[in-house]
């Protein structure tokens, strides 16, 4: 899975945002069709190309910034789509260039199969969701986004709803929750993802920072609307920090130079093996004072997927 950054600037400027604050929003010329072509070839030849995931072969991550601003945007997904014709092509956008119909409608063709568009929502409403994306009328044209996706979409593409877990969007978590109930009901999958403190967001940390347990704890007061989604998954939690009726809510997705063990992971934890490990930016922000090993089995049933480890846990609240 390479990170494939294919455009610095972006049109929202979130809180939590993890781009570089040097060397990256004005670096557009390194960002030419040419230049990204070379990439695709250079990639396809094995040649190490990417920062991030360089070794997976199976599928892109389109990134930025805001991939949808590159002025050739449609030129480069057709590219990637023509020399890498079977992998999986996820891209991860803020929605607002959906607001444009005909711009749903062709990315949706050219993208073809397999394909899958990332959209992050912040709030239910202008008012709280633009406290967070910052930008007067995200939240009217990521939600046009979202509808003219739902109806250029071609069976099989898949649109996920992203939500980054911070103190500040976890006060907006219950309505957005009802909003994206009522509203988005056939969307894919909705994925909560623990804040990496990182670039940009550094400055805003005080704001934003909270424990993995008290984000979890968040999510398990909407334990019932979690279920209601056709697809809920936690990014980037260890689960001794996760209420265990979250559980099979869990999946493994943290390149592993991000992660580390500690001493008691190591030596005492019974899920080590299941567990992601601890956020190497987690212990630096935060210190990380909620990892603690588990000591006794909980009740669950293990998948055996090292991605998405716990199958089905009980649903009495137990909580470490
Ligand atoms: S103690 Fe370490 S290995 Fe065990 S659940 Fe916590 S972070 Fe994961």
């Amino acid at each position: 899975m390479p990170d494939f950054p294919i455009w610095p600037q972006c049109n929202i400027a979130c809180v939590f945002c993890s781009n570089p604050v040097e060397g990256f929003r004005h670096t557009t010329d390194k960002y030419t069709l040419d230049e990204l072509k070379k990439k695709v070839s250079d990639y396809k030849s094995g040649l190490r190309t990417f920062v991030k995931f360089d070794e997976e072969r199976d599928y892109f991550n389109l990134t930025g910034g805001e991939p949808t601003n590159h002025p050739d945007f449609l030129k480069i997904l057709a590219h990637i789509r023509t020399e890498f014709p079977r992998n999986l092509i996820r891209l991860l956008s803020n929605g607002r260039m959906f607001a444009y119909e005909d711009f749903a409608r062709r990315t949706c063709g050219i993208a073809q199969l397999p394909f899958e568009i990332a959209v992050p929502m912040f709030g239910p409403t202008a008012a709280t969701h633009e406290s967070i994306s910052r930008t007067p009328g995200s939240f009217e044209q990521t939600t046009a986004g979202l509808r003219h996706l739902a109806e250029h979409r071609r069976p099989g593409q898949l649109v996920e709803i992203r939500i980054i877990m911070t103190k500040v969007q976890a006060r907006w978590l219950d309505g957005l929750l009802d909003f994206l109930l009522a509203e988005f009901p056939w969307v894919d999958r909705v994925v909560f993802l623990f804040e990496e403190i990182e670039g940009f967001a550094e400055q805003y940390k005080s704001q934003l920072k909270f424990t993995q347990s008290e984000c979890a704890a968040h999510l398990d007061r909407n334990y019932e609307k979690l279920k209601r989604f056709k697809d809920a998954r936690l990014y980037h939690f260890s689960l001794c920090t996760v209420p265990t009726r979250l559980w099979p809510f869990v999946w493994n997705t943290l390149a592993g130079f991000k992660v580390t063990y500690q001493e008691g992971c190591r030596t005492k934890c019974a899920y080590k093996d299941q567990c992601v490990g601890v956020h190497r930016s987690y212990i630096k922000h935060m210190g990380a004072p909620d990892i603690a090993p588990i000591l006794a089995e909980r009740p669950v049933t293990l998948s055996g997927d090292p991605y998405h480890p716990v199958a089905t846990a009980e649903e009495r609240v137990f909580q470490p």
